[in-house]
């Protein structure tokens, strides 16, 4: 029986460290894994400001000012 050329890939935990959001990914590498900008934080996802993401800072903006 020949050995597989696939690299063996490990279900490792990914830390984003801008949100706090957790999940698990399948890699190569040895976890945890951290990283600054995830998929629950990247503007890109959410269309909004990384900093304006931390503890309901737009939703208490968003009241002060009246917005919807
Ligand atoms: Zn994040």
């Amino acid at each position: 029986m020949q050995a597989s050329i696939q690299p063996q890939y490990n279900k490792v935990k990914v830390q984003c460290t801008t949100c706090g959001n957790e999940f698990e990914t399948g890699s190569t590498l040895e976890g945890p894994i951290r990283i600054d900008v995830c998929s629950e934080c990247h503007p890109f996802y959410t269309g909004r400001q990384r900093f304006a993401d931390k503890g309901g800072r737009v939703d208490r903006f968003k009241k002060k000012y009246n917005l919807k």
